[in-house]
């Protein structure tokens, strides 16, 4: 009796680690699907010298930060 109680609690402990780790993998995932989606919105070409860089903080002009030029989205 004690040791199939034992056998039980065992299973329920490894099925509830194996939702915890699959949980945490999905939305890890998830996360960092969200953050590369953020990363290319925010990926600038620069049409005077042809450079690609990354621009956090403007949304419709940046400069280019090789020439120094306005790039307009
Ligand atoms: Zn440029």
């Amino acid at each position: 009796m004690i040791s199939i109680d034992f056998s039980i609690a065992i299973a329920c402990f490894f099925i509830i680690i194996i939702n915890i780790l699959l949980i945490s993998w999905i939305r890890g995932k998830r996360h960092k699907d969200k953050d590369l989606a953020l990363d290319t919105k925010f990926v600038w070409f620069c049409a005077i010298c042809a450079y690609t860089y990354i621009n956090t903080k403007d949304e419709n002009i940046s400069i280019c930060p090789r020439c120094g030029s306005y790039n307009k989205k």
